[in-house]
């Protein structure tokens, strides 16, 4: 009942009815949360079915709440249906006031502990209830510990803790201007209210935006009766994972704390114990976590973030879900799982969000090449991140707004940093274990975190960091390698990712389930390689221009623009064709038996012409012409908009003896190549064709080359990209004179909407933001819109000739929602950038099942 109860509530009830042992407790569902969040007022009834609710509890824990004598203490917990960790707010021993902290003094003989839990709550509440920041009551507890001449919490006595109390009220009375409520039904109404807004806090907001979770679901809160960790050397508490969430290797993992309670090990204040040291100091207590471990794993089917508690020597649950974990983690924890036999390769595939794959072939550290490790930290995220140091998420913004890397360094990361964590390389910080704040977001982000370092000191407001001791700034480029937990200086060496057996497992399944090809958009021979590598089968989108712009030939496209005269563009043309054979014979060989759709030139000619007056000099120079008569060109060249100009087909059109020296190139290249044994199979593609007779043209041109050159045995086409609106409705008369279509989904988005991707920014975040697009159309295709156009163009195209190829090639053809829609639409393939290939593949197995 998870829409209902949230995943917190629906699995403390779940464990319960296992017979686990979860303190008692009562959830306060989703739909009221939104009735309140719609009227700002609690449903009618609400606190009378609350107040029966209430007795109920007190009656089980035989306590009551507000007793001078014997004390319940609650937790006030938030808990949506899908877990967003640490981005809504929890108040724990909520229920103590002057008088009741007596009781509790009385119950447990320990005013130490009762002091502790004081303080505790009026920080808590003050913070979550009443918006009074942490850092208030964070700068009166140090002073008061620098005071005492003590570092550790756990050095300060009753007396210390009572006097903090005392002055935590004051800091509530100056910070919110009222007394800190001494009634606890007062404490308790006032905190669930606070929990229900804690669901509109920014930090939520934005965790929301970034994991596609609706607005309107609203959050559970959950009143629990509190147990303490905090209670001495027999108690403490933890957080566990069932295997390991970094790696996915099947052992019970986790951290734990010593006489400490709820949010000390994921806020990262101290750093924390392993479990192999529970195992230690309370076997006993440790065997019967490792049962409740398994038995919840194997109830769930999945990896369980699991927390407990531990009050004098008796264990208690307080959470699990399904754990958040790396990619790699993700795939090795599904492959393991099928093997065990507790879930199918169906439920596997469906498990990994393919998104997730994207980071497991990024880049790592080169091994063989040396670096300079300055200091290590706790391996909590894996990969590798190079990026000058920032301190605040706001800096981390600024910085790579102005398109910088950067990596965020913290003593602690909180929820309040999530935007700088977004955007940064990767994290560091000073504390905190492996399931602290950071490595917890990290991992689910996919960036590389190291956390707890101890061999770095931060000092935020100097902008520096002393990494063993060595002083470094703010700017200064550091390299983390969250694998092994090494913090390298400089920009270390990075190599292309090793794929493991469960990746390939996987791939194997999605393979054996999807419909449609997976191709790639590779440019030269290297890309091609790698998308093989990854499974790419063929090329869809071989842009040429790329090659024009290299090095050694950007001279003669520039002579063959600026030729006066048929002659001088021939010569021209001639030093051309020879150049791209080459590039064209790599890459049918690393494609050899797979399909290459070759697309001619598509941007428009001022593109290879500098185009500022510096420029212009050396250019000129090289060229032998005068500046004044290359400013000419580019003058003549000029256009308003260059998107809607001169390009594609169109330069077909108006240059024929460019695209027929590409054709030429293409087709020796390909005879080469076949003498050599490589068999190639040849899609030259015509962009941007919006009337059947450029088609009809730039076909008759090819295959009067064709006949020339020829005959040639072995496979060639001729098609067209379709990405104007106006090929769309008219594919039926285009199918006619081309043997395949290939969606280029950016232009065509750019067409339809009527804008340009590179002047939309300051329009179409508003758009998106505000909610008025669900979702950037560059990022993901406008279904009902451009995929309608879509939609059309296929049915056209194939009422014309049946069986007509299509594929898609633009950006769109690695981001799995457009993947599904195109398996929708029955196309036959997507093409993507080499390194989102196995996304495709997963996607289209998705799609498919
Ligand atoms: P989050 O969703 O951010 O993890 P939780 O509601 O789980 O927030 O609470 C934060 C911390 O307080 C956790 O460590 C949790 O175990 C602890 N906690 C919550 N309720 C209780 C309770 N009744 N007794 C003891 N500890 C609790
Ligand atoms: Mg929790
Ligand atoms: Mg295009």
């Amino acid at each position: 009942m998870k829409d209902l109860l949230g995943g917190k509530g629906a699995n403390l009830s779940e464990m319960t009815s296992l017979g686990l042992p979860v303190p008692f407790g009562f959830t306060i569902t989703t739909e009221a949360c939104n009735y309140y969040l719609e009227h700002k007022d609690f449903p009618v009834g609400f606190f009378d079915a609350f107040d029966e609710k209430l007795d109920e509890l007190e009656h089980k824990m035989k306590k009551t709440f507000g007793s001078k004598t014997n004390p319940l203490l609650v937790s006030v917990r938030s808990g949506a249906r899908i877990s967003m960790p640490g981005m809504m707010d929890t108040v724990l021993n909520l229920g103590l006031n002057d008088e009741t902290v007596q009781g509790l003094i009385d119950k447990t003989r320990n005013p130490r502990f009762s002091y502790d839990a004081y303080r505790r709550f009026i920080n808590m509440f003050g913070n979550v209830v009443l918006g009074i920041g942490h850092k208030h009551f964070e700068e009166a507890l140090e002073a008061a510990k620098k005071k005492k001449g003590v570092k550790l919490d756990t050095d300060m006595g009753a007396d210390d803790w009572k006097a903090l109390v005392a002055e935590f009220k004051q800091i509530v009375k100056r910070q919110s201007g009222q007394d800190f409520p001494e009634d606890p039904r007062e404490q308790l109404k006032l905190a669930i209210r606070a929990v229900f807004e804690s669901w509109n806090n920014k930090r939520a907001f934005a965790y929301r935006r970034m994991n596609n979770i609706p607005d309107n679901i609203g959050t559970a809160v959950n009143v629990q009766a509190m147990v303490f960790g905090n209670m001495g050397e027999d108690s403490g508490t933890g957080v566990a994972f069932t295997r390991d969430p970094s790696t996915g290797e099947k052992c019970f993992y986790g951290e734990f704390l010593l006489n400490a309670q709820g949010e000390d090990v994921v806020a990262g204040i101290r750093t924390p114990q392993t479990l192999s040291d529970l195992q230690g100091k309370m076997p006993k207590i440790y065997e019967q976590l490792d049962k409740i471990q398994a038995q919840l794993e194997g109830h769930y089917r999945d990896m369980q973030d699991i927390e407990f508690t531990i009050e004098k020597g008796q264990l208690y649950l307080l959470q699990t879900r399904n754990g958040k974990r790396t990619a790699k983690a993700a795939i090795k924890i599904a492959v393991d799982m099928v093997d065990e036999g507790l879930i199918t390769e169906r439920e596997a595939l469906l498990r990994i969000d393919p998104n997730q794959l994207n980071v497991l072939l990024h880049p790592s550290i080169d091994p063989h090449v040396d670096k300079d490790v300055l200091a290590k930290g706790l391996p909590a995220s894996p990969g590798a991140a190079v990026g000058k140091i920032v301190f605040t998420a706001d800096e981390a913004c600024h910085q790579t707004e102005d398109g910088e890397k950067v990596i965020l360094v913290r003593k602690e990361t909180s929820p309040e940093d999530i935007h700088g964590m977004h955007v940064a390389e990767g994290i560091l910080t000073a504390t905190g274990g492996m399931t602290s704040h950071a490595a917890v977001v990290a991992r689910g982000m996919g960036k590389p975190c190291i956390a707890g370092c101890k061999k770095i000191i931060v000092n935020e407001d100097a902008k520096t960091v002393a990494i063993n001791g060595e002083h470094f700034a703010e700017g200064d480029v550091i390299t983390l390698d969250g694998s092994t937990g090494e913090i390298i200086r400089g920009a270390a060496a990075t190599i292309d990712p090793e794929l493991f057996d469960e990746f390939e497992v996987l791939m194997g399944w999605a393979d054996e389930v999807r419909k449609l090809q997976v191709r790639t958009n590779a440019d030269n021979p290297h890309d091609a390689e790698v998308a093989r590598r990854f499974g790419a089968e063929g090329i869809g989108l071989c842009r040429t221009e790329h090659m024009f712009f290299e090095e050694d030939r950007i001279l003669y496209v520039r002579q063959m623009i600026l030729a006066h005269d048929e002659k001088t563009r021939e010569a021209a043309l001639a030093k051309l064709r020879p150049v791209q054979v080459e590039d064209f014979k790599g890459i049918f060989k690393a494609m050899n038996g797979l399909p290459v759709t070759v697309r001619l030139l598509d941007p428009p000619l001022h593109e290879f012409l500098p185009n500022t007056d510096e420029k212009m000099a050396p250019v000129a120079k090289g060229l032998g012409v005068s500046v004044a008569d290359l400013k000419e060109t580019v003058h003549l060249l000029h256009e308003f908009n260059p998107m809607l100009g001169h390009r594609g087909v169109r330069l077909g059109i108006t240059h024929p003896e460019i695209y027929e020296m590409q054709v030429r190139a293409i087709f020796e290249a390909a005879k080469i190549v076949h003498h050599e044994g490589v068999t190639p199979i040849v899609e030259i593609e015509v962009p941007l064709v919006g009337h059947v007779n450029e088609l009809k043209k730039v076909r008759a041109m090819i295959e009067r080359v064709a006949e020339e050159m020829g005959p040639f045995d072995f496979e060639w086409k001729v098609g067209t990209m379709i990405e104007l609106p106006r090929a769309c409705v008219t594919a039926d008369e285009i199918a006619h004179h081309a043997d395949f279509f290939s969606f280029g989904t950016n232009d065509l988005t750019q067409m339809t909407f009527g804008f340009s991707r590179d002047d939309a920014g300051s329009f179409l975040p508003v758009y998106t933001e505000s909610g008025l697009l669900a979702d950037n159309p560059t990022d993901t295709i406008d279904q009902e819109g451009v995929g309608q156009l879509m939609r059309m163009a296929v049915k056209l195209g194939r009422s014309t000739k049946p069986g007509l190829e299509v594929g898609i090639c633009g950006e769109h053809g690695g981001e799995p929602r457009s993947v599904a829609f195109c398996h929708e639409i029955g196309l036959d393939y997507v093409s993507c950038s080499p390194y989102r290939v196995p996304v495709a593949r997963l996607a289209a197995a998705q799609a498919a099942l």
